[in-house]
Parts: C-alpha cells; structure tokens; sequence
C-alpha cells in the first residue's frame, strides 16, 4: 500500500486531500491485515480436527478389520471432531457473511425469550436454571433469532465453563432492558477480559477443545448486539464465576407497567 507524500509548502487543497486518502489507505490496510488473520486463524481452526480425522482414518485402514476397540475409539473421534469442524465452519459463514444486521425487525418480549431458551436447555442439560424477573413484559425491537442466538451463546458458554447454578435475571433501567447471565464457574482471568471478543480467543485453548469451543460465539454475540445498538457487557472473576449482560434499548410506551 503506496501513500502519498505530504510537502509542507504545497497547497492546502492538496494537503487535505493526501491526508484523507491516507487515511482510508491506513483503513485498507488494517482492514487487509485482519482479514488475512481471519483467513490463517480459521485455517488453523480447521486443521487441528482434520489432523485427528485423518489419523484415526490411518487407524482403521490399519487395524480396523482386526481389533473392535480401535473401531469404536476411531469411529467415536471421526465423529465428534466432523461435528466440531461442521459447527465451526457454521459459525465461520456466519462471520464472514456478516449475518449480524438484523433483518426481520419485530417485539421482542425478553421476558418470553428467556423462558423459552431455558425450558427448552432444562430438558437437555441437567443445571438449575433460574430465572429472576419483577417483570412480566419486557419488549423491544429487534430480530427475534438474533436476539436468540446471542442468548443461547451466553447460556452455552455458562454451561461449558460452570459448575450446576445458573441464574438469568432480567431488569429495566430507565430505558434499558437487561439480561445478565451468571454462572459460578471458572471464570475469565483479568488480562483475558478484553480478548474474549477477538475471534478464535479461547482463554485455555485446551479446556476449551474439550469443551467444544471455537473462539467465535461471543465475537458473533457482540457483533448481533452492536447491529442492533445495543451492548454487551462481561464482568468475571476467576475462580468464582462471570456474568455476561445484553443490554437493549426498552420500546417506548410498552412497558411502562
Ligand atoms: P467458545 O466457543 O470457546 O466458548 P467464545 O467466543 O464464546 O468461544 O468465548 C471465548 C472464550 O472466553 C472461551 O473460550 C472461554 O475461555 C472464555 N469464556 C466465555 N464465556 C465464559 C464463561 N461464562 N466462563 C468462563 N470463561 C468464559
């Protein structure tokens, strides 16, 4: 990338002109450089299951035929690491299609939204769910499956990274609704507090492969809550627990019991 040399006694014109288009030269650039980060980190991602399929594969070809136990291990692995690579490459589109805008705009009550998502979490996994809420309505606007997907990201990671107890407690504060999730698991270190967002972090990159994690959920979480002006917070303590809080803009009006 060429930028253009700015002379001190050449017109102000002129001057203004090479410092702008510097500029958007300085945006190309780190926008190219990310790009290019993506592209070696998501392959690298993917490199590691196809590493495990291809071995075990080896293994099978070899003793496939003579020793059941090697099937069933190698069976086992080929499955779970396709998974693993299906779900990631899922995530990845997601990223690069930037599926984030939110397109299908409607009331969204969160109230609703979270019973929902933790009736049907109960049935699969076996934590306490509790839900804490003074309110019986919360509406905003928004994209319902957004919203959704940003929310099962908060509770699956507070299922991967906790110990039995998950609370969910919604609120309105002047105009803003909020949903915190908190578990009382592992928690996040401070100096890996800022990075949770960056794609691909994990902050044990091998707990996390044993728990099933891409790195890629809160950076998809934060950007679907950025689309849709709102934010999302983490406060966590290691050892003791996180909560993560979505934050929305209330409906005017509508929630005014
Ligand atoms: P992953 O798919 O690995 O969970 P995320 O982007 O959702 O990816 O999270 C990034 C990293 O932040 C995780 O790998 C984990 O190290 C940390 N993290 C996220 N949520 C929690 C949590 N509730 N408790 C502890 N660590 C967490």
């Amino acid at each position: 990338f060429k930028r253009i040399a700015i002379e001190s006694e050449s017109n102000d014109e002129l001057n203004k002109m090479a410092t702008t288009f510097n500029h958007m030269i300085d945006l190309l650039e780190d926008n190219y450089k990310k790009q290019e980060q993506f592209v070696s980190d998501a392959s690298h991602e993917l490199k590691t299951p196809l590493t495990v399929i291809e071995s075990y594969a080896r293994m099978l070809k070899r003793w496939g035929n003579k020793r059941p136990e090697v099937l069933e291990e190698a069976v086992e692995a080929i499955h779970s690491e396709s998974v693993r690579m299906k779900d990631l490459t899922q995530q990845m589109l997601l990223l690069a299609r930037d599926d984030s805008q939110p397109s299908q705009i409607q009331k969204v009550d969160l109230v609703l939204m979270v019973k929902e998502a933790t009736k049907n979490l109960r049935n699969a996994y076996p934590r306490d769910f509790y839900v804490h809420s003074d309110l019986e309505l919360l509406e905003i606007e928004g994209d319902s499956l957004k919203l959704k997907q940003v929310l099962f990201i908060l509770l699956d990671n507070a299922i991967k990274y906790s110990s039995d107890r998950i609370d969910i407690v919604l609120s309105k504060n002047g105009g803003i609704a909020k949903i915190a999730v908190t578990d009382y698991g592992i928690g996040i270190p401070k100096e890996d507090l800022d990075k949770v967002y960056d794609r691909f972090f994990r902050v044990d990159k091998a707990r996390s492969r044993d728990t099933g994690g891409s790195g890629l959920g809160l950076s998809i979480a934060k950007r679907i809550m950025m689309a849709h002006h709102g934010e999302l917070n983490i406060t966590s303590e290691e050892g003791k627990g996180t909560t993560v809080t979505m934050e929305l803009s209330v409906l005017q009006g509508i929630n005014s019991h």
